[in-house]
């Protein structure tokens, strides 16, 4: 790990030094692509949608790491290019299709390209994981994500998901309160058979630490003052949580 180069703009880390209980991550935040990596062939379309990132994400992550005063650790660039949320030998890390696109410029990728992204992309990203932790010693990660409201056609009536690997204290503790009045419900839209928990098992479970990750519905956030309502009620249904199984909160979170 000595050797790699660092490069601010493919992982992006705030409050990195404060002692924290929490560490917040956000692995989809960003669709931006690097002109060294080029755009997969994608149309623009398809470079804002949420095939390409997690729209919203990443004012979700920053709204609350803000409140609780925690480091946060985001990706800089489009999940299309690498999604660090996946291990590097999981066939989706460098997708050649996600849900009803193609995408160009990962079909067909040459061993050396894909291991490309991989130093270039995640291995930064999990450096920046392992520094911010033994920096801050949190006691829980809580990694942020959105998703689309209706996929493959079919319209989503979840709201809000709370997902978890084998450990579950931090997601029980946020299911049996619920979140707000959302419509919460347990890994859903997705779960750890989807491959999603990649990040709580490596970050947080091989080190014993709680561990959650959130969904939420990315229509739920269309302007300010839905987002300040759903960042209430994460906030809220969080603190508590944490509060429960004996993290002890700073003032103000
Ligand atoms: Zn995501």
């Amino acid at each position: 790990m000595a050797n790699r180069q660092m490069d601010n703009k493919v992982v992006q880390v705030e409050r990195a030094g404060a002692p924290s209980p929490v560490l917040f991550l956000c692995e989809h935040a960003s669709n931006r692509f690097p002109n060294r990596f080029g755009t997969l062939g994608l149309t623009p379309d398809v470079m804002d949608s949420h095939v390409a990132w997690d729209p919203h994400a990443l004012t979700i992550t920053e709204n609350l790491a803000a409140r609780f005063d925690a480091p946060l650790v985001a990706g800089g660039v489009s999940r299309l290019l690498y999604d660090c949320n996946r291990a590097p030998e999981a066939p989706d890390a460098v997708p050649a299709r996600s849900e009803v696109f193609d995408i160009p410029g990962n079909a067909g990728l040459s061993e050396a390209a894909r291991n490309r992204r991989v130093e270039e992309i995640y291995d930064p990203f999990c450096d920046a994981v392992d520094m911010t932790i033994a920096a801050c010693q949190p006691q829980a990660i809580v990694t942020i994500h959105t998703f689309t409201p209706v996929y493959f056609g079919k319209p989503r009536d979840v709201e809000i998901g709370i997902l978890h690997d084998t450990d579950a204290r931090l997601a029980d503790a946020m299911l049996s309160r619920g979140v707000g009045s959302y419509v919460t419900r347990r890994n859903d839209p997705y779960g750890p058979q989807d491959g999603v928990t990649h990040s709580l098992k490596l970050h947080a479970q091989t080190r014993g630490l709680l561990n959650v990750m959130i969904e939420v519905r990315n229509d739920l956030t269309p302007d300010q003052n839905a987002m300040d309502r759903v960042c209430d009620a994460l906030a809220q249904c969080l603190s508590q949580s944490l509060s429960e199984v004996g993290v002890t909160m700073k003032e103000g979170a």
